[in-house]
């Protein structure tokens, strides 16, 4: 007899899968190695930055108050004793009328309460001794960074879970970290089921197609910031198919398989689920497509059993899979960001449950235009190729016009560099 299921609204699906818990791990890497990655702490200025207060120009460090008297007429004459680079503390303290010739990045010396910049003295030097003038008065301050005026000591910069873009590598350098304690990637297995499946670089052959959901949830689950191991296409005995998932399972964190999972003839995930002793959280949800979606949990270990159908698997990997994978990656934004769009055209189908249509968007005159792409059923994979976002239809709705405002969820990746 073939099981009846009870369909969940998708919103509580997607609740019950982010109540499941996740422990993350942290590791450490080489800071050249560490791009994308995500933050495992949060990152806090362990000293000032900058950590003394130093000279941003090169010039000659003074006392401001030297200047006070000087004019165009009566230039002011301070003698130059000593002379400092970047990396170098000055010996001398600066005295009365005394100025240290000063670079970039040097600091200031004991005494100085001013660096004037090259180009505003007039140098001059007899045999042993070099002396400036200055024809300006200068204020006290002028030209100096103040040590902690970037960050005070104890500040934090970056939080946990941020992606370590060029400029957060320059913070973790700033302090210290040759090791960064970066989010371990969760470990994410995944299998294929199903006898029609070829592998990409195969020939066609009469009722077989390839199999293209492994590459493309491969791709998601690295976008997403996970490490997944793809590990073939499950053979057709129930028994061998389950002693592979078991021994899958102690391998990785999560565990995706497509297909298999709805109740045609040889669809065993349910059955190895329950041979598993797996809790089941829900196996067939108000949307489409990926109706069959199933998640269940074991030994806290999260399965997910996703439609074989190529667009039903894409819809609920980036709806179940990937807020779980951010989430462990310490992500505030777990979830794809929602904003309204227009309708670009009709979409006359009704649609009984929530609807995921594949889309693309244009932004025109500071407004979001959103059109499907291709054919929409479970099964189309053109579809998917220019999709950067997905229409949602809310179930109990008899289907829509152009020019109707609907909600949109967008699947660019934030940040730039994938890892
Ligand atoms: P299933 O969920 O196993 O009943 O599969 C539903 C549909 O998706 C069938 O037409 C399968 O041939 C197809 N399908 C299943 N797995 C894959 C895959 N890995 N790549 C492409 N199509 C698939
Ligand atoms: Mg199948």
């Amino acid at each position: 007899m073939v099981e009846r299921r009870k369909p969940l609204p998708v919103q509580d699906a997607i609740k019950k899968v982010m109540q499941l818990s996740y422990e993350s791990q942290i590791e450490m890497l080489p800071l050249a190695e560490s791009d994308g990655r995500y933050l495992g702490v949060d990152l806090k200025s362990d000293h000032d930055v900058p950590p003394f207060d130093r000279s941003p120009y090169d010039g000659f460090a003074i006392r401001a108050e030297d200047t006070y008297e000087s004019n165009q007429e009566n230039p002011v004459r301070l003698k130059v004793i000593e002379e400092i680079g970047a990396g170098t503390v000055a010996k001398k303290t600066l005295k009365r009328k005394e100025a240290i010739r000063i670079m970039t990045g040097a600091p200031i010396p004991n005494g100085a309460t001013a660096v004037i910049m090259f180009e505003l003295v007039r140098e001059e030097s007899s045999q042993d001794s070099s002396y400036i003038y200055i024809k300006r008065k200068v204020k006290e301050g002028d030209n100096i960074s103040k040590q902690g005026e970037d960050a005070p000591k104890g500040k934090v910069l970056v939080e946990r879970g941020a992606m370590i873009t060029p400029g957060v590598k320059a913070l973790l350098a700033t302090f210290g970290y040759g090791l960064v304690p970066v989010v371990k990637k969760p470990e994410v297995g995944l299998f294929a089921t199903g006898t029609e499946l070829l592998d990409p670089s195969d020939a066609l052959e009469p009722g077989k197609i390839r199999n293209s959901n492994s590459p493309m949830i491969e791709g998601q689950i690295k976008a997403a910031g996970g490490s997944p191991t793809y590990y073939g296409v499950l053979e057709d005995d129930f028994e061998k198919c389950y002693s592979t998932v078991k021994e899958a399972l102690e391998h990785v964190d999560i565990l995706i398989t497509t297909g298999g999972v709805s109740v045609g003839d040889y669809d065993y995930l349910p059955a190895i689920y329950e041979k598993l002793g797996a809790t089941v959280l829900f196996n067939k949800i108000g949307m489409r497509p990926g109706s069959v979606t199933t998640v269940a949990e074991w030994n806290g270990k999260i399965l997910f059993g996703l439609s074989g159908n190529p667009s039903a698997c894409f819809v609920g990997f980036e709806l179940f899979v990937r807020p779980i994978l951010k989430r462990a990656l310490f992500s505030k934004t777990p979830h794809r960001l929602k904003s309204k769009a227009v309708l670009q055209k009709d979409f006359p189908k009704p649609n009984p449950f929530t609807r995921f249509v594949r889309s693309k968007t244009e932004e025109v005159d500071g407004h979001i235009q959103v059109i499907p792409t291709g054919l929409d059923k479970s099964g189309s994979v053109t579809s998917l190729a220019d999709a950067n976002a997905l229409t949602v239809l809310p179930g109990g709705t008899r289907g829509f016009k152009a020019g109707d405002v609907v909600d949109i969820l967008h699947l660019r990746e934030e940040g730039s560099i994938q890892p």
